[in-house]
């Protein structure tokens, strides 16, 4: 199954994407999680993207697309298909994409929309920190590390991402308004969409996401 999952920042996407990918053994291919790699291997794409994504903003389409296009030729195992996490993030991206997968397996199946108010946002992504070494998600507030600052899993330090501050946080919404939700619009004429209510308990919401996907 070819699924994307969409959502405002904060709305929930990392935690979902890590269940979904372990439940249903698909391949994550989180455009933000590979830019970070990039930049963190110091490579030309990571350089190249590393000032917009600073500021929150998004990298330009063609350097997204190509990336996605030679990420997916190059998957070493297919597994059950994939789980797009973070981009289609534009109407010229949706339909890049569309032009790459149609008529052929790399289609979207399913699109999960990840619903939440942008005024419970702020409060989500200025609390969020990640760790270091496994990634692992807390919240300040909803999911404290038993230790502060240090990982619950692996021991590993807890950063904050240089982009959930609430100056790049408002940079992202408004991104994410303007460019995002069209794309949004653009599967629902497909009727692929479901809608999640993402201001739920986790275990709420991942029961909807997992409705959704078996259905
Ligand atoms: P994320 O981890 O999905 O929140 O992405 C972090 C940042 O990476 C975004 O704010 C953008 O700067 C960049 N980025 C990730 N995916 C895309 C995309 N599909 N199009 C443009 N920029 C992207």
């Amino acid at each position: 199954m070819n699924i994307l999952i969409m959502g405002g920042p904060g709305a929930g996407k990392g935690t979902m994407s890590a269940r979904i990918v372990e439940k249903f053994n698909v391949n994550h291919i989180s455009t933000g999680d590979i830019f970070r790699s990039e930049i963190g291997n110091g490579t030309e794409l990571g350089l190249k993207a590393k000032d917009y994504m600073d500021k929150g903003m998004l990298v330009p389409d063609e350097l997204v697309n190509n990336m996605v296009k030679s990420y997916l030729e190059n998957l070493e195992d297919k597994k059950n298909g994939y789980l797009l996490d973070g981009y289609p993030r534009t109407l010229d991206q949706a339909k890049a994409f569309d032009e790459l997968s149609k008529n052929s397996d790399l289609a979207i199946d399913k699109v999960i929309a990840m619903d939440i108010a942008f005024e419970v946002l702020a409060g989500r992504i200025t609390g969020r920190r990640l760790c270091k070494n496994c990634g692992e998600i807390y919240h300040l507030q909803s999911k404290p590390p038993k230790v502060e600052g240090k990982c619950d899993v692996c021991g590993g330090e807890l950063y904050q991402r240089k982009d959930d501050t609430v100056e790049s946080l408002t940079v992202r919404l408004d991104e994410y308004s303007k460019q995002t939700a069209p794309v949004l619009d653009y599967y629902e004429e497909q009727g692929i969409v479901t809608k999640i209510n993402a201001d739920q308990p986790i275990e709420n919401v991942w029961n909807d996401v997992l409705n959704a996907l078996e259905k």
